[in-house]
């Protein structure tokens, strides 16, 4: 399949590393928009959170405790974003489902 982040996720693209586990993998976004702007990613291939299905539901819930888990350990304590584009209005620009977590600055609401 010819996909970025799976490749990112098996090691054929480099991609600085911020956390792994059996279910994600983590890494720093090549073009942050925040002093911290990582990707957190399933290592099971899902195109976008609407191809997500009922067995993924613990999975959605582990990328959130992921990013609470990373948000402690990168001195996060003042806060952070954590968001998912999903489809060509959301943004999406990489067919495999991942959270931004932005973090480092003040986030503004509403985003563009
Ligand atoms: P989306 O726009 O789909 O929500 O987010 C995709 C993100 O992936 C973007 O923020 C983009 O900068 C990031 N990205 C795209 N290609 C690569 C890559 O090869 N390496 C890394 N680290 N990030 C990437």
């Amino acid at each position: 399949m010819d996909c970025i982040f799976c490749k990112i996720i098996a090691g054929q693209i480099p991609s600085k590393k911020i956390y792994e586990d059996d279910l994600t993998y983590a890494f720093m976004d090549i073009d942050p928009k925040a002093p911290v702007h990582l990707l957190i990613v399933p290592r099971k291939h899902i195109a976008s959170l609407a191809e997500a299905d009922a067995s993924d539901t613990a999975l959605l819930g582990h990328m959130h405790a992921v990013a609470k888990k990373i948000g402690a350990e990168h001195n996060l304590s003042a806060g952070y974003r954590t968001v998912i584009n999903t489809g060509p209005d959301g943004g999406q620009t990489v067919s495999h489902l991942h959270m931004h977590l932005l973090g480092g600055r003040q986030m503004h609401w509403p985003p563009g």
